[in-house]
């Protein structure tokens, strides 16, 4: 089995930002377990997928 791109996410690594602890992640998404410590989402390596691929499109922001 190849990796090729967008099919799988990749395992990456980083320094958290607050705490300096090692923090891995998926596609450069983190989320540190020592501080809570989270980077932002327009920081991973994938782009981002469309309102329309939501589950909970088209209002999501209505109840029920
Ligand atoms: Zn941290």
């Amino acid at each position: 089995m190849s990796s090729e791109a967008g099919t799988t996410p990749d395992i990456t690594r980083t320094d958290c930002a607050q705490c300096g602890t090692e923090v891995h992640g998926l596609d450069g998404r983190y989320a540190c377990g020592g501080c809570g410590w989270v980077n932002h989402y327009s920081d991973g390596h994938n782009e981002l997928p469309g309102a329309e691929t939501d589950v909970d499109y088209p209002n999501p922001l209505l109840p029920g």
